[in-house]
């Protein structure tokens, strides 16, 4: 199948490792020319043939604004952004102090808020623009011990949705995303780095294996092309059918 991803143009965020980098390999293998950024992206962007990097902490406050303006200068406007950033600190609410909720909003709401402001005028101008935001499946389940992650990611599910109908008229879609246990460096470090709990874990969902980021990012792929055009305000799981509500 065509996804009609030639030449679009795509920016994604987040995506020297993991599911940022899968989705930007998923987006170059489909022909779309594709900007990253990361705090240290040059070596992910040479490899797998990203017309261009930035190495920015999304973050901070002209993180997101900085990556927007250089990816629409090299790639001469944007069609696609895959929102992503890394993940906040595991912590119980009671062990999570005030500091360290200030640093996840930072992380994971106000660098999708700011990412979203600093590439709208140039999705509008775009024939068919998309937004796909990588959440977490806690957004439908919430998982013990990461009560920043919980907490933020269904922020971020809100602004999809009320974006979803107030960019509609623009012909910009927004999905969010949600992964469970897809293995990266991520998981490997929330497992304490210890390769007998990642396969603990794996024991523990329905397929009895994790996902991989290539099936991660086949969905976000999905999300971004001309086919998925009428699909918006969705949050789409990547779980292996983990979760156990029927929504
Ligand atoms: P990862 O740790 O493998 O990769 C994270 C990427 O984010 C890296 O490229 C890193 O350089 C970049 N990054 C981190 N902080 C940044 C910052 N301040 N500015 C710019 N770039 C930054 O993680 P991953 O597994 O690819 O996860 C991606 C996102 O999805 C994270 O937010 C994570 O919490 C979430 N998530 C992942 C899973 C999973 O199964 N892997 C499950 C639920 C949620």
């Amino acid at each position: 199948m065509d996804l009609g991803l030639k030449d679009r143009r795509a920016l994604v965020t987040a995506a020297s490792k993991g599911l940022g980098r899968a989705c930007a390999e998923g987006l170059v293998a489909e022909g779309a020319r594709v900007f990253i950024s990361s705090r240290d992206p040059e070596r992910t962007g040479r490899e797998i043939g990203a017309a261009g990097w930035l190495a920015s902490d999304l973050s901070s406050e002209d993180g997101p604004e900085r990556t927007a303006g250089e990816a629409a200068r090299v790639l001469g406007g944007l069609d696609i952004v895959i929102v992503n950033a890394g993940g906040p600190p595991p912590g119980t609410f009671q062990s999570t102090d005030l500091p360290a909720w200030e640093a996840g909003f930072q992380l994971t709401l106000m660098s999708a808020i700011r990412l979203v402001k600093a590439t709208l005028p140039l999705l509008r101008q775009s024939e068919q623009g998309r937004i796909v935001f990588i959440t977490s499946i806690s957004v439908r389940q919430p998982i013990p011990n990461i009560v920043i992650s919980n907490a933020m990611r269904a922020a971020v599910t809100g602004l999809a949705k009320t974006l979803s109908r107030e960019l509609a008229p623009d012909r910009i879609t927004v999905n969010c995303v949600a992964p469970d246990a897809i293995l990266t460096d991520r998981i490997r470090h929330l497992a304490g780095g210890d390769e007998e709990n990642v396969r603990r874990m794996a024991e523990r969902t329905p397929m009895r294996r994790l996902g991989t980021p290539e099936e991660f990012a086949a969905a976000c792929v999905f999300l971004c092309s001309r086919q998925a055009a009428y699909i918006s305000g969705q949050t789409l799981g990547v779980d292996g059918g983990s979760t156990l509500g029927v929504h």
